[in-house]
């Protein structure tokens, strides 16, 4: 299974979602007293996820906190199915993100508007009581012995997003806060989906995130970055770049078709990306990043 030792006591599982590799990582974290994953992959990934603890040693009832950066099924699908194969594990999310968990079913129903059929290869997505969620607290910290867990609201990608700091490791854990770059590619693409991507807000956190300085940045999508130097001004120039060709293509296309094809074949250009080296589902996440900043723009015009 795709295990991947990142420290002494931080883990990437590659949950290969939809049979893809290096497309969605849970980070495992071991403080010593406690465990917590964060990030838990579609439930059509929860076997994967369970065979890869078991490769660390551990069932899913060692880990005890279950921290999911933000609703979107690819890193919450698996809560339900989660919680049900263990009686110790609790579920921590922002606020907003609680009564989505207990009643799924407007997020299944957004997220059948986003990926059509495509939802089906996500899994089954179940309820998960309120008796096993916390909510969590901006700034709040979650202790599991040598390790400390800070956990840091960061709206932009969805209003429900938070981040993980693992303070004594200065790693962030960004769930969708940053771009979608594969380790096997240099290529970043902006992560700017419907139903509720906002870009000012998406830009206050980028800032936010970087006075951090962290010395290792974990994302879902994919993988570590150790070389944090310049790490969030590029990300800043992904969606400021990202923000401008959608805009200029609204304004010069009628056709809807025309305007996708039109900031994507831009985007392509403007950040030198050759798509015959780059991830199979970069053109899908384009299309759904157009989406999410259309949408944007539409309802922030002046
Ligand atoms: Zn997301």
């Amino acid at each position: 299974m795709p295990v991947e030792k990142l420290s002494e006591d931080i883990y990437l599982i590659d949950t290969l979602a939809l049979g893809f590799r290096e497309f969605m990582a849970s980070y495992l974290v071991m403080g010593g007293e406690k465990n917590a994953l964060i990030d838990l992959g579609y439930a059509s990934s929860f076997p994967v996820l369970v065979e890869s603890l078991g490769e660390i040693g551990l069932k899913p009832d060692d880990v005890d906190y279950l921290i999911i950066t933000h609703l979107h099924l690819d890193h919450s699908g698996a809560a339900s199915l989660y919680v049900k194969s263990s009686e110790n594990s609790v579920v921590y999310c922002h606020p907003k993100a609680v009564r989505h968990l207990v009643n799924p079913s407007r997020l299944i129903e957004s997220a059948g508007e986003v990926y059509g059929e495509y939802v089906k290869l996500f899994g089954d997505v179940g309820p998960v009581p309120r008796e096993k969620i916390i909510e969590a607290e901006d700034g709040g910290r979650i202790r599991l012995g040598d390790l400390t867990l800070r956990v840091i609201y960061a709206p932009g990608h969805a209003p429900h997003q938070i981040v993980v700091y693992v303070e004594e490791a200065e790693a962030l854990i960004t769930g969708d806060a940053v771009s979608v770059q594969q380790p096997s590619s240099p290529f970043k693409i902006p992560a700017t989906p419907p139903p509720s991507y906002n870009h000012q807000e998406a830009i206050e956190t980028l800032r936010k995130l970087s006075r951090l300085r962290p010395r290792s940045i974990l994302r879902p999508h994919f993988g570590e970055v150790r070389d944090t130097g310049n790490f969030f001004e590029d990300e800043v120039k992904v969606l400021e770049t990202w923000r401008r060709i959608v805009g200029e293509a609204m304004m010069s296309e009628r056709d809807h078709e025309e305007t996708v094809r039109k900031a994507i074949n831009n985007y392509v250009e403007a950040m030198k990306i050759d798509l015959s080296r780059s991830p199979l589902l970069t053109p899908l996440v384009l299309r759904i990043s157009f989406q999410g900043m259309k949408k944007y723009l539409e309802e922030h015009q002046g």
